[in-house]
């Protein structure tokens, strides 16, 4: 009997695991918007013709590549960033999977220019179905731009699935101002058919809000910054006033990633209950940084979703940091620290990391502040704040310096 099972030829088996990194144009925005950013470039442009169905280029200034990694960087799992499985729980890079560049080689058409700063000339490589199709040395710029153009070109099914060139522009500006946001210090900027979308100067993560979301947000946000032992959480909350009718400028970081949590997006909502409309959603840019150990950044093939080791203790830090910001800015009427007695009880709270850091941890602002929730109940009680609103701001200052 003929055998009947056949391996695929590697053009094949890419184009179907490019479905998963690779499903729109955006998706190739992302990905190698990363790929710059961890190249260490300081500027870095991204132009698109036809919402991406036609081009997505992106030229960086980072540390370019050789001759051999760029004909290396399209192979699969072809990677600069782990060597082995441990180092996935130490990464501090936007990619490690090796897939994207792959991918895109299998499902469009790709020009690459690469040039370290140590050498004289640079590569020029065109690929088509995987395969390289011209190479040559070529003079170009230190850094690296790739061009991917005609996106599923031979994979004409998945080309019907794409949306009209208004919604996958849509897409692809939400990826790009989720990699600028992230990167304040890189400058960017974004061209549709040859006419200027964005152009973001080097700044302050407040200047890149305002560039990205609109001066709108100038006066109306709200500085959040809390450091524990545990983790940190920086940026900024929206001032209730701002809140909008439409989701959408919400985002969180962790280490720098992008990343979705219906959970934690529940624990902002939480802070901001009482203060804005049931419909309506407040503006947060929270970048958490923890220890990459207590995070896996495998789970999810697009890297937006991570799991944390205690996803309860995360929980209640951000809600209250948010609550803390808009405490101190007098914006909230009642400082609650009622922490949900389970996380009060958790390990991470009662006994965190390892013995040597619980000294530590435990006389940290918002740890006392949870296990201090007796005293903290006390100023539940809203008729302290039926002041004016200058001797309320007095009186949160006095209580924060207390409990923070
Ligand atoms: P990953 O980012 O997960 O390592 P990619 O397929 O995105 O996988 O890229 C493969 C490799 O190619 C990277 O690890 C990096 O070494 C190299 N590379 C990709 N893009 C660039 C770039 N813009 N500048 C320099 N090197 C790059
Ligand atoms: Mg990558």
């Amino acid at each position: 009997m003929a055998d009947t099972i056949q391996l695929l030829p590697d053009h094949i088996a890419n184009q179907i695991a490019a479905g998963e990194v690779i499903q729109r144009p955006a998706s190739a925005v992302k990905e190698l918007l990363e790929n710059a950013v961890d190249a260490g470039a300081t500027e870095i442009r991204l132009l698109v013709k036809e919402a991406g169905k036609s081009l997505i280029q992106v030229i960086d200034n980072g540390k370019g590549m050789n001759e051999t990694d760029a004909r290396l960087c399209f192979e699969r799992h072809a990677t600069s960033k782990i060597r082995q499985i441990d180092d996935l729980f130490h990464i501090n890079t936007m990619g490690f999977r090796g897939e994207a560049l792959a991918s895109i080689a299998a499902v469009a058409q790709v020009e690459l220019k690469t040039r370290r700063s140590q050498d004289e000339l640079g590569t020029y490589l065109e690929m088509e179905n995987s395969m390289v199709v011209r190479q040559e040395p070529c003079a170009t710029a230190t850094g690296t731009s790739i061009a991917m153009k005609n996106l599923f070109f031979n994979v004409p099914a998945r080309r019907n699935f794409l949306k009209s060139n208004a919604a996958e522009m849509r897409h692809i500006i939400d990826e790009f101002t989720r990699v600028a946001m992230a990167f304040p210090h890189i400058f960017f900027s974004l061209s549709h058919n040859d006419q200027q979308v964005f152009h973001l100067d080097k700044g302050s993560l407040k200047q890149r809000i305002v560039q990205l979301l609109g001066n709108s947000y100038l006066s109306r946000l709200v500085p959040v910054q809390e450091q524990t032992d545990y983790l940190n959480i920086q940026g900024f909350i929206g001032k209730p006033d701002a809140a909008k009718k439409t989701r959408g400028d919400q985002y969180f970081f962790v280490n720098n990633r992008f990343i979705r949590s219906a959970y934690l997006n529940h624990a902002v909502m939480q802070a901001f209950q009482d203060l804005i409309p049931a419909d309506s959603f407040p503006l947060y840019v929270l970048f958490i940084d923890l220890n990459p150990e207590q995070i896996d950044v495998n789970v999810h093939p697009t890297k937006q979703e991570i799991k944390f080791e205690d996803e309860k203790i995360v929980y209640a830090f951000v809600q209250a940091a948010v609550k803390h910001a808009l405490a101190q800015f007098s914006i909230t009427p009642t400082l609650e620290f009622d922490i949900d007695a389970g996380i009060q009880q958790s390990d991470a709270v009662a006994k965190p990391f390892t013995d040597e850091h619980r000294q530590a941890a435990s006389s940290s602002e918002l740890y006392q502040a949870f296990s201090k929730s007796r005293e903290g109940r006390l100023f539940r009680d809203r008729r302290i704040w039926r002041f004016s609103r200058w001797s309320c701001t007095r009186q949160s200052d006095a209580i924060l310096e207390r409990f923070f």
